[in-house]
């Protein structure tokens, strides 16, 4: 879509790069509103980010990422956070200053653990209680300060299901700007077989053994819901699955 000139005079634009030598732009016109005017009809209407990733080619969906994530940190970062003053936009959109105190702000991203807990011919999955109807999924949380990867993977299996993980290895990464993560997925081996769930994030979870993993897969199963398969959840249980 061409967005040039949409939106308020002062509406966020960054520099996405170059495809192909054409320069490619994102510009937040989230304030307009929608549908758009009658004679910009034309240029299509809003969808939600993550429904219109499912519609998108791989290397469109890296775009709408970066675009969403940087114009998020924008739309967050206006004012410095060393002295508090109004900061100005710099860099094609990759930096912000502060006229006040000169300090430069960076787009940031946030690292988060996905993991999927295995103990031999099963898996661990789990319902978070913002998950809608009866899906299941890996889990997943924050990396705190300080902490390796590894580490935060023990520790969210620890605080979520109450189960002791040993090996923990990496599988795959994912950006996901909502708003600004970098999803770290990884397989961690259980050293238990008893669950115990938090009640508060996760409010139900189980073994599932890998022939009733490969039914839901198949959709030969209605069980429970999986991940939608863009997502790096559905990735590691699937790859898991077609281990044995
Ligand atoms: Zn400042």
């Amino acid at each position: 879509m061409l967005a040039n000139g949409l939106g308020t005079p002062d509406a966020i634009e960054v520099f996405l790069g170059l495809q192909s030598d054409v320069p490619y732009f994102a510009r937040d016109i989230s304030a307009l509103p929608d549908p758009l005017a009658a004679s910009l009809a034309s240029l299509g209407h809003f969808r939600d980010a993550r429904a219109a990733a499912g519609l998108l080619a791989p290397h469109e969906i890296a775009i709408l990422g970066q675009a969403k994530a940087l114009i998020d940190w924008h739309n967050r970062h206006g004012f410095c956070a060393t002295c508090g003053a109004p900061t100005g936009i710099a860099d094609g959109g990759y930096r912000r200053i502060c006229p006040a105190c000169k300090a430069e702000h960076f787009p940031r991203t946030d690292p988060a653990v996905i993991m999927l807990v295995t103990d031999k011919d099963r898996c661990l999955l789990a319902r978070n209680k913002r998950f809608a109807g009866g899906h299941y999924s890996t889990l997943a949380g924050f990396i705190e300060p300080g902490e390796t990867i590894e580490e935060a993977v023990k520790r969210e299996v620890y605080e979520e299901v109450r189960v002791r993980v040993g090996a923990v290895s990496y599988f795959a990464s994912q950006p996901w700007p909502f708003p600004s993560n970098l999803m770290i997925g990884c397989f961690a081996q259980s050293e238990q077989s008893d669950i115990e769930v938090d009640g508060e994030e996760i409010i139900a979870a189980r073994w599932f053994d890998r022939a009733s993993v490969k039914r839901l897969i198949n959709g030969e199963s209605d069980e429970i819901g999986l991940p939608r398969g863009d997502a790096i959840a559905s990735h590691l249980i699937r790859h898991w699955a077609e281990q044995g």
